[in-house]
């Protein structure tokens, strides 16, 4: 089949297998080229196949040499439509890493579920006995209570007064005002229960019950600050909360862990383009006009170059230099006064006309493109493509 990118909103609903390999494979060329990594040994991935959880994956097996259980809940291919772009990233992180001798098992499925739960236990067990290193990184839209059955949905939207800002279309560049209305109380509830670190901790007791975290085992969760201008809808909105209580949430595991010196620790993380990000209004302005300015100062990064700093330079440096809320603090460069000062310069006099010129509003769409295996000069999209993809330890 010739793929081509079909869009229904901001959502890509097609992925080109071979686009999202040669995606995957640049992050290992990436991660191969810097210093090894005296790490993780074996690792969990939860929420693996895209954005910050794969980049984590790839830097932990390539950096550290680490074997990986990534989880992740995606799509196979069904009829003619393609798979998720999740799916065809396991299948080509799988792929690799056979290739370079690193163990690689992949679970597909509901991470909120005590089953799945129940099934990633039983793999580590089976294969890796113990793991040194938690990665949870979800976004997800919903979620369902697995002892209540409630189903909570998040929203992102402003608590207190409606707030009304400019934002960015990227795929046509026009630049418009948008209004979000403020959440109620029960908003911010189902938010706080999708978002928040209910579901970490959950994995957390299930996994040392079960005994399967090694001594001095870390766990970690990623979180986002940013600035001022996108604090209404992010940081003191809805899905701000669900972060506060994650962040909370890590203090609460340490606590647990305890007893076989574990630690738990929340990684504030740079804005980036991801599935999750596009999904957030405003955010593509600001991460358009952040790009153009970090790329000009040469501090800009995507995923894998955060996530190899991350394991590189904080979590396995013996520094992991924390701020004075016991987090790690991967947006450093983003939150760099001298950048923050040009990116609300630069933010005040957006419009239609200059949006090209004093944004990168260009590389944002690129970036979306990739995320779907599309826009990479050395795919021949051209080609028929067999659409069916086996991620090889998922039968
Ligand atoms: P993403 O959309 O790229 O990845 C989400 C992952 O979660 C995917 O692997 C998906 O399969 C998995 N997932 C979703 N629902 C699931 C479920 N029910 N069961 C199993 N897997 C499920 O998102 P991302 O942007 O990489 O976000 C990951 C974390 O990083 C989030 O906590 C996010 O807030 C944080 N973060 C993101 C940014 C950013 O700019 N994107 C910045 C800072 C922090």
């Amino acid at each position: 089949m010739i793929i081509t990118p079909k869009f229904r909103g901001f959502i890509c609903t097609t992925s080109h297998p071979v686009g999202c390999e040669y995606n995957v494979r640049q992050q290992v060329e990436y991660v191969k080229k810097q210093k090894k990594i005296n790490g993780a040994k074996k690792v969990l991935v939860i929420g693996a196949s895209t954005g910050y959880g794969l980049s984590s994956r790839i830097a932990a097996a390539f950096g550290c040499g680490a074997a990986t259980i990534g989880l992740f809940f995606e799509k196979p291919a069904s009829g003619n439509r393609t798979a998720s772009a999740g799916w065809y990233n396991s299948a080509a992180f799988e792929k690799i890493a056979k290739e370079e001798g690193i163990y690689a098992k992949s679970i597909n499925g509901d991470a909120f579920s005590n089953e799945i739960k129940q099934q990633t236990i039983e793999l580590i067990k089976k294969d890796l006995g113990k793991v040194d290193l938690v990665i949870y990184s979800l976004a997800s839209p919903r979620r369902t209570h697995p002892d209540t059955g409630e189903i909570f949905n998040s929203v992102i939207k402003p608590i207190g007064p409606a707030y009304t800002s400019k934002t960015v279309n990227f795929h046509t560049g026009k630049v418009e005002n948008i209004t979000i209305e403020s959440a109620n109380e029960d908003e911010i509830r189902q938010t706080v229960a999708v978002m928040g670190g209910e579901d970490w901790d959950m994995w957390m007791d299930a996994l040392k019950k079960a005994d399967v975290l090694a001594e001095n085992a870390i766990t970690l969760a990623y979180s986002y600050v940013g600035p001022e201008m996108t604090h209404a809808v992010y940081r003191e909105g809805t899905i701000g909360r669900a972060k506060d209580d994650l962040e909370a949430t890590a203090y609460k595991i340490t606590d647990k862990l305890k007893d076989i010196g574990g630690k738990a620790y929340v990684s504030i993380n740079k804005a980036v383009v991801t599935q999750a990000s596009a999904a957030i209004p405003v955010i593509s302005l600001y991460v358009s006009i952040l790009f153009k300015i970090m790329k000009s100062k040469n501090t800009h990064e995507g995923c894998i170059e955060q996530m190899y700093r991350m394991l590189e330079d904080r979590v396995y440096s013996g520094d992991m230099k924390l701020d004075s809320k016991g987090r790690i603090c991967m947006d450093d460069w983003e939150m760099a006064k001298d950048v923050q000062a040009e990116v609300a310069k630069v933010w005040d006099k957006a419009n239609d006309d200059n949006i090209n010129d004093i944004s990168d509003v260009e590389g944002y769409r690129t970036e979306f493109f990739k995320l779907f295996g599309f826009g990479f000069d050395a795919v021949e999209y051209s080609e028929d493509v067999d659409i069916e993809v086996m991620v090889e330890s998922i039968k």
